[in-house]
């Protein structure tokens, strides 16, 4: 069905389709610290300082960046110590990627309704050195990484990145995120339909750069995205003659 007209739905990654888990990041970092011989408190201090640089791509490697954040605490560890914090944050990663059976259920049935599934994530290098073993990445046909992609949301580049991939035009898109980074604005700029996603819960903590002027509409949970007016009042490509 070639003239069919191909729509996307974009989704954020942390605390959209995963928790943030900040305490259990904190409980990572402080073993990481001692991997590394560098304070507990001030490693995990500057693992949280240096989000925006991590997810910009501006620290390198994943050793590298352990390497930076420890001299940051006056340390210097071997590389030996560095492999065994880098196994131990990749191990966090992939914990933290273990998205749960409904949210997979969910996506199964946006994508077999006929939408096609993109990602668009602030993410450092551990998240996309891991993506492809996670039961997530095999729902999505693009994933945009700031830390690979180089920018950050809102900025247009990291959202273009996978609507290109995608073949679609960001109008022909449904975002959906928390809106950590500011990126409901940074969608609906694009002109894409934008929904926030508010957990009834609260979600988890950890919330940065939140899109608290956004205005726009909210589901509570992230199955009401399949009886959303979005993706109900479009023809999917399924439907379509
Ligand atoms: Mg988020």
């Amino acid at each position: 069905m070639d003239n069919d007209r191909p729509r996307a739905v974009l989704f954020d990654l942390w605390g959209t389709l995963v928790p943030n888990r900040p305490e259990r990041r904190d409980a990572v970092a402080h073993l990481m610290a001692v991997d590394l011989a560098v304070d507990t408190g001030a490693f995990a201090a500057a693992i949280r300082a240096s989000h925006r640089e991590r997810f910009a791509g501006l620290t390198g490697s994943l050793a590298e960046t352990l390497r930076l954040l420890a001299a940051c605490c006056g340390g210097d560890p071997d590389a030996d110590a560095v492999e065994r914090a880098a196994t131990r944050r990749l191990e966090l990663t992939r914990e933290l990627l273990a998205a749960d059976a409904e949210t997979l259920a969910t996506l199964d049935a946006v994508r077999a309704a006929g939408w096609r599934l993109g990602l668009v994530s602030d993410s450092s290098i551990e998240t996309p050195a891991v993506w492809s073993g996670c039961p997530l990445s095999s729902r999505f046909e693009a994933a945009g990484f700031s830390c690979l992609v180089g920018v950050r949301k809102p900025r247009p580049e990291i959202y273009l990145h996978v609507t290109r991939s995608l073949g679609v035009a960001p109008p022909e898109c449904v975002y959906v995120g928390d809106g950590d980074s500011r990126e409901l604005s940074g969608a609906a700029a694009l002109g894409m339909s934008v929904l926030r996603l508010r957990l009834a819960s609260g979600g988890a903590s950890g919330h940065y750069e939140g899109d608290t002027a956004f205005v726009g509409p909210e589901i509570a949970q992230l199955e009401e995205l399949l009886s959303h007016p979005f993706l109900t009042a479009a023809e999917p490509r399924s439907t379509l003659a």
